[in-house]
C-alpha cells in the first residue's frame, strides 16, 4: 500500500495544533499555570488528556488492541467522518461500500463532497468481493464494510471480507459494532495482517452507553498517528472518560447484559417467525433483527399507536416491507409480541 497517495496531500503538509497538555508530559509538575484554566472547580477546570492514555490502558486489556493501534472519538461517528476528512479529495476520490447498510458513511460522504459508490448485496444479503472490488477504481481511496451489518444483522462471510483487505490498495474499514452479540472471530485481532485495515467498535450498543458517545477505531499506528493529527484536540471529554473507565471495571455487568439480550433473541425470533404478518426472519449476529412483513408501513403505524417503536426500513435498498426491531428487556419483548399478536 502506498501511503502517501493515500493521504490528502493537505493532511500530509498539515502541521497540527499542539496544544498545552501535549507539550507537557513530565509527572513532577503541580503547578499548572499553562492553558489559561480556572484554578478553581476541580477537576472540570482542567482541560483533559487530548489521547485519552489512561482509558487506552484499560480498553486494551479487554479488546486485545495495544494502545498505539487505538483512536477514541466522539461516537464511531466522529471516526467515520475522519476517515473521509484524511483520505478523500473531495468532488475527486470515492469510496465503495456494500448496500443495504449503516447510513452514516453516505451521510458523511455527503458532507465531505466524496462520490459514495453503493453495491448491493448479494441474495441473503451475502458479500461478494469480486463485485465490490469491481466497483473500486484508480480514485477509490476507501472501502467500508459492517459486520455484523445493520440493518441486516448477519455478518458478512469471513472469507471474503479478508479478500476485499488483501486486495483493494486502500483502506478498508469494517464496522464492528455488533461483534459483541456475535461468536465470529473480529477482526480488531487481525489488525497484525493488514495495514490497511480500520476497525470501528463503539461502547453505544453491547456496552449500554449510547449517551456518553465513545467511538473506537483500531488500526496500524501509522493511521491512528493521522487520525491524532486530524482530530480536534480535545474530543473526548473527562466524563466520558471517566464513565468510560467505570464500565470498564464492571465486566460481569456487561456478561450478564449480553447473556440475557442473547437469550431473549433466541425466544423472540421463533415466536415472530410463527406470526401471520411475518414473511420472512433474517438471521441475526446482533442485538436486532430484520423481518420481512406483510405490510411494514401498516404495522410500523400499528405498533407506533401503541407506543411500541420499531425501525420502518421499507424504503431502503433490498428492504421492501422490513422492519427492524431491537432485542429489548424480557417485558419489553412480551409487549412487542403481545402487540404483534393482536395486528389484523
Ligand atoms: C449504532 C452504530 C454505530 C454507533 O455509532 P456511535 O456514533 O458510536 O454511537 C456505529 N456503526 C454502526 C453500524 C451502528 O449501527
Amino acid at each position: 500500500m502506498n501511503f502517501e497517495q493515500l493521504v490528502r496531500p493537505n493532511i500530509q503538509r498539515l502541521t497540527p495544533y499542539s496544544c498545552a497538555r501535549d507539550e507537557f508530559k513530565g509527572k513532577a509538575a503541580h503547578v499548572f499555570l499553562d492553558a489559561n484554566e480556572n484554578p478553581y472547580n476541580a477537576p472540570l477546570n482542567r482541560y483533559p488528556d487530548p489521547l485519552q492514555e489512561e482509558l487506552k490502558q484499560e480498553l486494551s486489556r479487554v479488546k486485545g488492541v495495544p494502545p498505539t493501534h487505538m483512536f477514541l472519538g466522539n461516537g464511531s461517528d466522529e471516526a467515520i467522518d475522519l476517515v473521509y476528512r484524511i483520505f478523500c479529495e473531495p468532488k475527486v476520490d470515492n469510496v465503495v461500500a456494500i448496500a443495504p447498510t449503516y447510513g452514516m458513511y453516505e451521510v458523511c460522504a455527503h458532507i465531505n463532497d466524496v462520490e459514495y459508490r453503493s453495491v448491493p448485496l448479494d441474495e441473503g444479503f451475502r458479500l461478494n468481493a469480486d463485485k465490490l472490488l469491481a466497483a473500486c477504481d484508480s480514485k477509490t481511496k476507501a472501502v467500508w464494510l459492517c459486520s455484523p451489518n445493520n440493518p441486516t444483522g448477519n455478518c458478512l462471510l469471513r472469507s471474503e471480507v479478508e479478500r476485499v483487505i488483501s486486495e483493494f490498495p486502500g483502506i478498508v474499514v469494517v464496522d464492528e459494532a455488533y461483534s459483541d452479540f456475535s461468536q465470529q472471530r473480529p477482526f480488531r485481532l487481525d489488525l497484525p495482517q493488514y495495514p490497511n485495515l480500520i476497525v470501528l467498535n463503539t461502547m453505544s450498543k453491547a456496552w449500554g452507553c449510547a449517551a456518553i458517545r465513545l467511538g473506537m477505531a483500531f488500526a496500524d499506528p501509522a493511521i491512528i498517528a493521522l487520525f491524532n493529527k486530524v482530530k480536534y484536540p480535545y474530543n473526548v471529554n473527562l466524563l466520558t472518560q471517566q464513565q468510560a473507565a467505570e464500565m470498564l471495571h464492571n465486566l460481569p455487568k456487561l456478561q450478564q447484559w449480553l447473556t440475557t439480550i442473547c437469550t431473549e433473541r433466541s425466544h423472540l425470533l421463533p415466536a415472530v417467525a410463527e406470526l401471520p404478518l411475518c414473511r420472512r426472519l433474517y438471521p441475526t449476529d446482533a442485538n436486532f433483527f430484520l423481518a420481512e412483513v406483510t405490510d411494514a408501513d401498516s404495522i410500523y403505524h400499528y405498533l407506533v399507536e401503541r407506543g411500541i417503536i420499531v425501525r420502518n426500513r421499507n424504503r431502503v435498498v433490498l428492504c421492501g416491507n422490513c422492519l427492524r426491531i431491537t432485542i429489548g428487556t424480557p417485558q419489553e419483548n412480551c409487549e412487542l409480541l403481545a402487540a404483534l399478536r393482536q395486528y389484523r
